[in-house]
């Protein structure tokens, strides 16, 4: 049978069927099955969510087949995709348009409903997250139907099914409110975390997309400032730095120090030394300065907490790895911002959120103990209010999302009026709504 891993390789399922439909009537078919076998279904975009929110023991449906792109609307700026669309497949297509999406998040290997469904953000105040680009939707219930969803048709539907977790259908098709093509100019130079912190608003103000990495273990800090440039394509990026210095020997004393844990901070202090003290400039297409090649398998958290906590918070991660010596922290700590908005499961809901996205390394596929960091910062996260990043492993269930989210009731009774026999649940959505 098919098994199936998720990019980083930290979790796996062996789906007892694997479609890869072509077209609408076959998704219905593999639905139609399902109901008659009494079999649970699992779509999976281009399985990136550090988490097991797309595995399946039951029938897993693979979109790639249908990744086509069905109208653009110059007018409008509006671009109409089929759902299992990567985003690295739709660029080009926009590109020759001359229209562009406004934000994305790191990599380009994920799909249109992938993106969508998890809640993935990128930064910029000004900017909501992916799923707030998006203008209308199709997808299939549980029964076949065929459901459009936008402002003005369904828009109970549409505003939970923005961020679907996977769990309210089979998504067909979303549709993009694009914007014209546009070049980034990306200038990163270091700081520190008292800096930063206390000059918030003015970083925020000062770039459209910004966003800054903080080194545990010591006070250094990269801010990366993204705005709109009209300079030519340049890049100062190298070989050797990025992969010889920035990968492989990194990786090499990650590794290392799995055996010597108290190497970690020194770790993160010389690479901030030797790759993050010069000012940097690159700029290009949106596109490529908006994603960039992650080389390392990693588990990551990435909570939003309200922006107003974003100081406090920090600050209380950084006490608490320095009264507690034996827990260390890989880097980088990124921290990022995006709009408040009203997708009901949206971690942004109603208000403007920071997300403090934590990362420990896998060199050569070895796990490095990380519990005792995770649950430090669970606590912290949740002390300040914050709402865990769907797509990444949290330790969330039910009674949480009650607390964290006020129209928790409201996506469960849309959930349940689509899909009342849980056909597209899993264990993970099973700890959501159970
Ligand atoms: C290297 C790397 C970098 C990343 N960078 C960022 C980042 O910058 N910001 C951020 O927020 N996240 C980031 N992520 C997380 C990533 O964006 C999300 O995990 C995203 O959901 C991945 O999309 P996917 O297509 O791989 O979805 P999958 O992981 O395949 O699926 C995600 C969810 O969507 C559902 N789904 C997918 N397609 C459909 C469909 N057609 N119908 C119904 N349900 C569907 C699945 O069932 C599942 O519940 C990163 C992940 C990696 C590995």
């Amino acid at each position: 049978g098919y098994q199936f891993q998720n990019w980083a390789k930290t979790y796996g399922c062996c789906p007892e069927m694997y479609f890869q439909p072509t077209s609408v009537e076959e998704v219905r078919e593999v639905l139609t099955l399902a109901r008659q076998q009494n079999k649970r279904v699992k779509v999976v975009g281009g399985g990136h969510s550090p988490s097991d929110i797309a595995c399946t023991d039951g029938f897993m449906i693979h979109l790639g087949k249908m990744n086509r792109v069905l109208q653009v609307d110059k007018e409008k700026q509006q671009v109409t995709v089929e759902a299992g669309i990567l985003l690295a497949e739709l660029h080009p297509q926009l590109d020759k348009h001359g229209l562009a999406l406004s934000n994305l998040g790191a990599v380009s290997e994920v799909t249109a409903a992938g993106v969508i469904g998890s809640g993935t953000h990128n930064t910029g105040i000004k900017h909501g997250i992916l799923a707030t680009q998006v203008v209308a939707l199709t997808l299939m219930t549980a029964d076949g139907t065929i459901l459009e969803c936008s402002k003005s048709i369904n828009p109970e539907v549409f505003q939970a099914a923005r961020v679907h977790l996977g769990c309210l259908g089979v998504i067909l098709t979303v549709t993009l409110q694009c914007v014209p093509q546009f070049h980034l100019l990306e200038t990163s130079f270091p700081s520190t975390l008292k800096e930063v912190l206390d000059n918030l608003d003015s970083h925020l103000k000062k770039s459209e997309y910004f966003r800054f990495l903080w080194f545990p273990h010591s006070e250094n800090v990269s801010i990366i400032y993204q705005d709109h440039t009209n300079k030519a394509p340049s890049s100062s990026t190298s070989w050797f730095w990025d992969y010889a210095i920035g990968f492989y020997l990194l990786e090499f004393l990650l590794w290392t120090s799995t055996f010597l844990p108290c190497l970690v901070g020194w770790i993160n202090r010389f690479f901030f030394w030797l790759l993050f003290t010069r000012k940097k400039e690159n700029s290009h297409l949106s596109h490529k300065i908006f994603t960039y090649e992650c080389r390392f398998k990693q588990h990551v958290q990435d909570w939003a907490i309200p922006r107003e906590k974003t100081k406090e918070a920090l600050m209380e991660l950084k006490a608490m790895l320095e009264n507690h010596p034996k827990v260390v922290a890989h880097y980088p700590v990124e921290v990022r911002f995006a709009r408040g908005d009203d997708i009901l499961l949206s971690p942004c809901f109603q208000r403007d959120s920071c997300y403090m996205n934590i990362i420990m390394y896998r060199p050569y596929g070895k796990d490095v103990p990380r519990l005792d960091y995770w649950l430090a910062y669970e606590t912290i996260m949740k002390k300040f209010g914050g709402r865990p990043h769907w797509a990444k492993a949290h330790n969330c269930t039910r009674k949480d999302f009650e607390k964290m989210y006020p129209a928790f009731p409201k996506f469960c009774a849309i959930r349940e009026k689509l899909d009342p026999t849980g056909m597209f649940l899993n264990p993970y959505l099973e700890k959501v709504f159970y």
